[in-house]
Parts: structure tokens; C-alpha cells; sequence
């Protein structure tokens, strides 16, 4: 058989090699992660990354979107704080000084992973890196290529937006999340295709700043796979901002009419036409393949489009590993940065594997959300007989006295064994709150253990302590009911 590259190989015989025990290709939360544990491992090790550090997370997603989140809350707290006898003359929102402020933490957060990389003596190369070999990826950066080879590779080189047909990215009236994360403005009426995990977050922050938006989502729910009482808590949030979800809507196309756009939907199979000032479209991720060179090396694909990966992230080609987004959903950060920490390790001959029990998310709408572990119903389809606890942060002293009072945390356990199997937060701070949720599962813990614990007081921890109370019939600060099994969810065109 031929070789896949035959030598000399087309950079030429000339082309400068540095040669290291292990290059990560891509400095996004996977990859700038591996890297790092690596260069701790005492591996000589090399990042290449082609834009700034910190990938889509610190440059245009959860780290801005976050602090656009916290400005947008703050804004509303502002507008809410007459309720409380604070009286303020006006709020305006000067967006430039926004964007700016913005600019500040993408630039603080991605010079921080600079600092660390330096600081653990990782070497960054700056260029497209692009295999060559198994054991070889050629590095074109501005200046010269480099060939660069090493035993082992790590491939963390992320996902992308998904673009829809007759909605491509234009940076002008179709925005993806890189757009509407740059705040180029606040449109009066903005349009919002996908009510997944970034639509709505976006959505919100631009509800918050004053845009009156509209979603429009194919499937019969919001946030798919959400705890459908958390989900209608969100759609009350967008309902009081003046907003609009649409379910079973397909986004068709648009067309421009003067200053207007005018999105078609199909919902139900009929068509409706949505007037709006720019479109924001998140419609899921797709993985970053292109120019790595992964097929030409035999690295097998599997049937959803990621790179098959045993339980140490290793591919069907020994010498690479394939991390964080690319290696499949969940797209989450921190399950790049744990990625990152085990193919590292597997490199250094560590037994680490992807063997977590809890993988913990938290989604940033108002109220927010933080899930981790199984619902109801997942446990009921792995054979458990499931019990649940609920606790309203309604009677909650921390939630009331900080005014926010909606929302509430519930919890799903073993019925048999008392094992706790899983939680669903909703409202303030849920997405931190699910933290001690993740720790408790990842310990194997009991509900009584989370029960008998002693939480402070007035703190919203509490809720958990009294949800797993509640499972067992003992919460103190709500009436001891059993929770009803849950209907299965109405699912037709319904709006928010
Ligand atoms: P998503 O997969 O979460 O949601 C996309 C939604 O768009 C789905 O509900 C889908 O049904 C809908 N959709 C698809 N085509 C449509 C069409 N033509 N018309 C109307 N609706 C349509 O994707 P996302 O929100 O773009 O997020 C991408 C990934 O990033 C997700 O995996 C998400 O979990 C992850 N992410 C997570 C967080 C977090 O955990 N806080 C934050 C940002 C992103």
C-alpha cells in the first residue's frame, strides 16, 4: 500500500522540526488544560493555537456571555430597586463602555491561561497545526512553517455555531453567538432561532438590555431535556420581559423589507411570518475538523460525526488523542477541562479514564438552572424506583430576603437504597448551588447523608439539605407531601 505521506513530505526536507514529548492542538479549555497538566507531569510540551487562547469559552462564550449576563441583571436589579426603596433617576445602558467592559475580562481571562502556560513552561506555537504524519503536524503560523513531532498528540481543536440554510452568519442582520456576544447592538425586536442553551441565555441578556425577542424552537419544549417545571419558570421570566416562545417552529427563511427583516416559520406545518430588527441564530455546534488532517491519518469516525475515543480519550490512531468538544456533547467546558486532565495523564502513563459519576451543568437564563446527575424519569428508564424531594426557595429565608424567591431545588434518590441519584436547581445562584450536588453524587452520597449535614443559616445550600429532607418525608421548612409523578408534558404548539 502506499504511504499516506510519502517523503519527503511537502514541507520539505529544509523546514525547521522541534521536536517535543507531547504537542495539544487547540488552546480552548481542553486543550489549554492538557497542556498545562503535561508540562506538570514533566512532559516537554507544545500548544498550538491559530487565534487567542481560551477557545470559544473565554473569547466569545461562557466567560462574556457571563459577564454580559451579570451586567444585563444588573441593569433589571436597577429597574426592580424602587420596589425596594432605592429610587434611581433613570437606567441607560451605554453599550460601547459594555462592550468594553466585556474586552476588559475576555482579555484579563485569556492573558490569566497565557500566564499559566508560561508559568508551566508549555511552549505556544502560533499557527494552524495540521498532521503530516501520526507522529508530525506541520505548524503555519505568519512567519515560516514548523514541522513539529512528538509521540503524542492531543486534538482539542473544539466545535463551531451551526449555520442553517438561508441563515448564514453575515455579521450584520444574522448573528451567530460570536456576533451577538459583541453587542454590535440592541435591536428593538430580535428574532431568536433555537431555544437551546445559548439562545436562551443570549436572548435573555438582550430581553434584559431592552430588546423584545422572540424564540422560535422546532422541538415542543425549551431547553430540551430540562426539568419541564424549571422550563416553564423561564418562559414566566420571558413572558414579564415582554418576550414570545414559539414551540414546534421551524425557522424557514427571511427576507428584508426596507430596515426590516421578516423571518418565516413553520409552525405546525403552517407558515407565519416574525418582523424583527436582526436574527440571532443557535441551533447547536458542530465539531472542528476541517485541515487537521484527522482522516488522511485513519483516525475512525464515529456514526454522529466525532472521532471514536476509548475511555482515556485515545483515537483509533494510537499516537492521538481527541478531547473536549470534539469528542462529542456534552459541549461543555468542564468536561474539556476534565478531558484535558485525563488524556494528559493516559500520556504520562496514568490510569485515569473517563469515570466521573457526576458531570454537573449549569445554564445561565433567569432563573438559572443547575443540573446534575438523573431526572425522574431517566432514573425510571435505568430501573430505579425513584424518589423525589422538592423544596421551594419560596421557603427559603436566604431566597426571600435577597428577593428572589422563585424557583426551588429538587432532588431524585433510589427508593429502595436512599442513594441520591440526582438533582435540578432553579432560580438564584442554581448553577453554583448544583456544585454540592455534583459532590455529593460524586461520593457516592445518601440522602440522609445530604440531610444530616448541617448547611448555614440563612444561606440557599439550604434547599438542597431540605430537598433531600423532603425525599425522605422529614423537611422542616415545607409540608411533608409526596410528590406526584409528573404527567408527561403537553407538547403541541404552545407558547410562552
Ligand atoms: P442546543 O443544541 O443547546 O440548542 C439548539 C436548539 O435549536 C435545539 O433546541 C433545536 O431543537 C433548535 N433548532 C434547531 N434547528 C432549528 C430551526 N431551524 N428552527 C428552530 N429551532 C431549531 O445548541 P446551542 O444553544 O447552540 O448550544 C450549543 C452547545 O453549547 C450545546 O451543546 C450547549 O449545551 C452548549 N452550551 C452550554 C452552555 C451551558 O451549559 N451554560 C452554554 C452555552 C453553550
Amino acid at each position: 500500500m502506499a504511504p499516506i505521506f510519502p517523503a519527503p513530505w511537502k514541507g520539505g526536507p529544509n523546514m525547521a522540526t522541534k521536536t517535543f514529548d507531547a504537542v495539544v492542538i487547540g488552546g480552548g479549555p481542553g486543550g489549554y488544560v492538557a497542556a498545562i497538566r503535561l508540562a506538570q507531569l514533566g512532559k516537554r510540551t507544545a500548544l498550538v493555537e491559530k487565534e487567542s487562547l481560551g477557545g470559544v469559552c473565554l473569547n466569545w462564550g461562557c466567560i462574556p456571555s457571563k459577564a454580559l449576563i451579570a451586567a444585563a441583571n444588573l441593569v433589571e436589579d436597577i429597574r426592580r430597586a424602587a420596589e425596594r426603596g432605592i429610587l434611581t433617576e433613570s437606567t441607560r445602558v451605554d453599550i460601547a463602555k459594555l462592550r468594553e467592559f466585556k474586552d476588559r475580562i475576555v482579555a484579563k481571562t485569556v492573558g490569566g491561561v497565557g500566564f499559566l502556560e508560561k508559568g508551566n513552561g508549555v511552549e505556544v506555537l502560533k499557527g494552524v497545526g495540521t498532521f503530516v504524519a501520526p507522529n508530525a503536524v506541520e505548524v503555519k503560523g505568519q512567519g515560516e512553517a514548523v514541522r513539529v513531532e512528538a509521540p503524542a498528540f492531543i486534538v482539542a481543536t473544539g466545535a463551531r455555531p451551526i449555520e442553517i440554510p438561508g441563515f448564514a452568519f453575515d455579521k450584520k442582520d444574522v448573528w451567530g453567538a460570536r456576533e451577538a456576544v459583541d453587542l454590535p447592538e440592541i435591536p428593538k425586536r430580535l428574532v431568536c432561532i433555537g431555544g437551546g442553551v445559548i439562545g436562551m441565555e443570549l436572548g435573555t441578556v438582550y430581553a434584559k438590555l431592552g430588546s423584545k425577542v422572540t424564540f422560535v424552537e422546532a422541538l415542543p419544549q425549551i431547553l430540551t431535556g430540562v426539568d419541564p417545571q424549571a422550563v416553564q419558570l423561564v418562559q414566566k421570566g420571558i413572558r414579564q420581559r415582554g418576550g414570545t416562545v414559539h414551540l414546534n417552529a421551524k425557522a424557514r427563511g427571511f427576507e428584508r423589507k426596507g430596515d426590516e427583516l421578516i423571518v418565516t416559520v413553520e409552525v405546525d406545518g403552517k407558515a407565519q411570518a416574525l418582523d424583527c430588527d436582526k436574527i440571532l441564530v443557535a441551533v447547536g455546534f458542530r465539531p472542528n475538523f476541517e485541515g487537521i488532517g484527522l482522516e488522511k491519518l485513519g483516525v475512525k469516525i464515529g456514526p454522529k460525526g466525532f472521532p471514536e475515543v476509548n475511555e482515556q480519550l485515545r483515537t483509533s490512531v494510537p499516537s492521538i488523542f481527541a478531547i473536549g468538544d470534539l469528542a462529542g456533547p456534552p459541549f461543555l467546558a468542564h468536561k474539556a477541562f476534565k478531558e484535558g486532565e485525563i488524556a494528559a495523564e493516559a500520556i504520562a502513563g496514568m490510569k485515569s479514564a473517563r469515570d466521573w459519576v457526576a458531570l454537573p451543568s449549569g445554564i445561565f437564563t433567569d432563573p438559572e438552572i443547575g443540573i446534575v446527575g438523573l431526572s425522574e424519569e431517566e432514573a425510571r428508564a435505568q430501573g430505579y424506583d425513584p424518589i423525589v424531594g422538592k423544596f421551594a426557595f419560596g421557603a427559603l429565608g436566604r431566597a426571600v430576603a435577597i428577593d428572589h424567591p422563585e424557583g426551588f431545588v429538587k432532588v431524585v434518590g433510589d427508593r429502595a437504597s436512599k442513594l441520591l441519584l440526582g438533582a435540578t436547581m432553579c432560580g438564584a445562584e442554581a448553577a453554583d448551588l448544583v456544585a454540592e450536588a455534583a459532590l455529593a453524587l460524586e461520593m457516592g452520597a445518601y440522602l440522609e447523608d445530604v440531610a444530616l449535614t448541617i448547611h448555614a443559616h440563612p444561606t440557599m445550600p439550604e434547599a438542597f439539605m431540605e430537598a433531600c429532607k423532603a425525599a425522605l418525608g422529614e423537611a422542616i421548612h415545607a409540608l411533608n407531601r409526596p410528590e406526584r409523578p409528573r404527567r408527561a408534558e403537553a407538547g403541541s404548539a404552545a407558547r410562552a
